[in-house]
């Protein structure tokens, strides 16, 4: 009779659980109607349930509070700071580095003022340097020349995360319509004067929240570097230069051309652009980069465009991604070709020229902010895991391992998921210790899968795709994996 009664009990319990996953279900599908298509789709896919039993709920650690505010943002210093570039009359890498009223040097003075007001201002912890070097391109004419880089560095209060650094930066050289023309005016507010505005005004914004909150736990490195339009020679230096300093890059953020805004509905979304990179079925650092940052300033904010740059152009950011470091571009969403590298000058009553009344300040503070606070969050999140590997390919259960460093200021880890043909990821499950989990139900073979570490305060690290093991289909003798 106990038995009986037992066997009853359980089968109430299991109709019990059926009826309490279906309403579970329904609830899932509203709510993927309500928060957009990509979930709704996946719940409306008439697929087999992967785990058949339902994704475990997992645990969510909320973002960091005390986001930056737009209101903070100084549009007037970025303005002026502008407008003293301009006033420099031409930024030609090969122009003067020692007049102090016109070409290259003259700029490097007023982003180096700058910056050392900055640091006076919010209590010293802003080291600024002047890297000076030289190089050899095509377009320095076969032969080497000088060049300047200015960087501020707010350094890293945690001692294990200090030698990580996060790089935003814009160029500061600028160019007429010949790209050796020394002579020709060359004003350059938007390319690439928006830029430095962003990194600079970045160095404000972090370097105050730095003295009030006591630091950020990783380094951040507000550069402004030159050398851009003779070939991307600043910013292969800087690569070099936090090399040799004994940094690990943890993410660059390359602005370049994020201050005009002329279509109707402005301020619009900022384009972030990233690369595919090289790894088979899944993704570049430099991808995880954006969505991280689309994810820490909204979709609202960012539009990432899954493309290393505008198409047959490059930027300041290349040479960080082709290294396989995190490395992303931000542009205006649309840009116009009258008013960059063209010597100033009117033709059948069309102006040429990068002038600064063309600039938008609503749209550029905002990507100065959106910058600011993607380079907080990340700052002040633990290190990515490492070794992240997905093995457990013609078996039911997907497994994932990672390795990451001891942490006491980790609360775990986020494990990633989403459809091979999504966009973006969606939490699977969160665990508090590295090693390895195993998705039950879950097949290797129908989504991609990614690790990233969560901050006791809600800073999420940037998120590690995992490696599959490499299983090469048999081929006929002699072909070329
Ligand atoms: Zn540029």
């Amino acid at each position: 009779m106990m038995n009986r009664m037992n066997s009853l009990l359980c089968k109430v319990e299991i109709r019990f659980a059926r009826f309490a996953r279906k309403v579970l279900a329904v609830a899932g599908f509203l709510l993927a109607g309500a928060t957009g298509p990509s979930l709704a789709q996946k719940a409306v896919a008439h697929d087999p349930a992967e785990p058949p039993s339902g994704k475990p709920q997992a645990k969510f650690v909320a973002r960091p509070a005390g986001r930056i505010a737009r209101q903070t943002v100084d549009e007037k210093g970025m303005r002026s700071l502008i407008s003293e570039l301009v006033e420099c009359g031409t930024r030609l890498t090969l122009s003067s580095w020692s007049d102090p009223k016109r070409g290259i040097g003259c700029a490097r003075d007023h982003i180096a003022a700058r910056m050392t007001t900055i640091s006076k201002e919010t209590g010293g912890r802003l080291q600024v340097v002047v890297d000076k070097f030289e190089m050899t391109a095509e377009r320095t004419g076969g032969k080497a020349v000088p060049l300047e880089n200015v960087y501020a560095i707010l350094p890293g209060t945690d001692a294990k995360l200090a030698k990580r650094i996060f790089i935003v930066s814009g160029h500061f050289d600028s160019r007429p319509s010949d790209v050796m023309d020394l002579k020709a005016d060359a004003p350059g507010a938007d390319d690439d004067g928006s830029g430095v505005a962003v990194s600079v005004e970045s160095a404000r914004l972090l370097s105050k929240i730095a003295q009030v909150h006591g630091g950020l736990r990783a380094t951040i490195l507000f550069a402004a570097v030159s050398g851009e339009e003779q070939g991307l020679l600043g910013s292969s230096h800087l690569n070099e230069w936090v090399k040799q300093q004994g940094y690990t890059v943890g993410g660059m953020l390359d602005d370049d051309i994020v201050g005009a805004d002329p279509a109707p509905g402005a301020p619009h979304r900022v384009r972030v652009f990233s690369g595919n990179g090289e790894i088979d079925d899944a993704d570049s650092a430099s991808r995880e980069l954006a969505r991280a940052i689309e994810e820490i300033d909204g979709r609202d904010a960012i539009r990432m465009v899954f493309r290393v740059d505008r198409y047959g152009r490059g930027g300041d950011h290349y040479p960080f991604y082709k290294a396989g470091l995190p490395a992303v571009r931000f542009t205006e969403p649309l840009e116009n070709y009258d008013h960059q590298h063209q010597t100033p000058r009117t033709e059948n009553g069309v102006e040429y020229g990068d002038y600064e009344k063309y600039l938008n300040f609503a749209f550029m503070g905002n990507v100065a902010r959106d910058n600011a606070e993607a380079l907080r969050q990340l700052a002040m999140a633990p290190a990515p895991p490492t070794n992240a590997r997905l093995t457990g390919a013609v078996t039911p259960d997907a497994k994932i391992s990672w390795a990451a460093d001891e942490d006491l200021l980790r609360a775990g880890f986020e494990i990633l998921w989403r459809e091979t043909t999504e966009p973006r990821w969606q939490v699977y499950g969160f665990t508090d210790k590295a090693g390895e989990t195993v998705l039950k139900g879950v097949s290797t073979d129908n989504h991609f899968f990614a690790v990233r570490a969560v901050g006791k305060n809600g800073a999420r690290s940037i998120a590690v795709v995992t490696e599959i093991e490499r299983r090469p289909p048999p081929m006929p003798t002699g072909t070329k994996q």
